[in-house]
């Protein structure tokens, strides 16, 4: 393989780390630019054969599917990878499966469930853009399902994030009773500012 950087042929592995049983991850460093890259080398696995809604028959692609999600959870707050990860567990979960073929919407579904879980808003832009919900009403339900669970989780917070955030109010009047804020040491934004109580 060549140099990603300068094309040269002649690299050097220099650091060589297990993924998992069946992957390895390889630094790569290039003879002519030492710049460094990083391969994946993995087993092939038994054919897995996705059937797509038009009946087109293709074979498992686990790195178009994690750039599917990517694009998904692009600058959403999830930790990197997150993609790679879902796309291998959903790989994982389909080869425990014993199938040989599977249809592209078993796919979408459990691709929907894993950013379901980890991203709201990168769920429902992948239901918007991956699956062919031509229908949008269906898309607005899943979208009222979801605020609803969130307003059952936390009244009053019912906002998908798909509007700016309120402005932050002043801090509320201590309720009676409470102990009183400035007791004791100075709080931390009186130590900042410089201000006394
Ligand atoms: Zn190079």
């Amino acid at each position: 393989m060549r140099c990603p950087s300068c094309g040269e042929r002649d690299t050097r592995v220099v650091d060589s780390r297990d993924l998992d049983d069946a992957a390895i991850r390889r630094r790569r460093e290039c003879a002519t630019c030492a710049s460094r890259f990083t391969t994946y080398e993995r087993i092939e696995s038994a054919r897995l054969t996705v059937v797509k809604r038009d009946g087109v028959r293709e074979d498992f692609d686990r790195d178009k599917l994690a750039s599917g999600l990517q694009k998904a959870l692009t600058r959403r707050p999830v930790p990197a990878g997150a993609a790679t990860a879902a796309a291998d567990a959903i790989e994982s979960e389909l080869r425990s499966q014993g199938v040989s073929e599977v249809q592209s919407s078993v796919i979408g579904e459990m691709a929907m469930e894993r950013l379901r879980s980890l991203d709201q808003i990168a769920y429902v832009r992948f239901v918007s853009v991956y699956q062919s919900f031509s229908d949008l009403e269906q898309l607005k339900r899943e979208v009222d399902t979801l605020y609803a669970e969130r307003s059952a989780e936390a009244p009053g917070q019912a906002s998908l994030g798909l509007v700016a955030p309120m402005p932050k109010r002043p801090l509320a009047a201590p309720r009676p009773g409470a102990a009183p804020r400035t007791s004791g040491a100075p709080t931390a934004t009186a130590r900042r500012t410089g201000r006394r109580s």
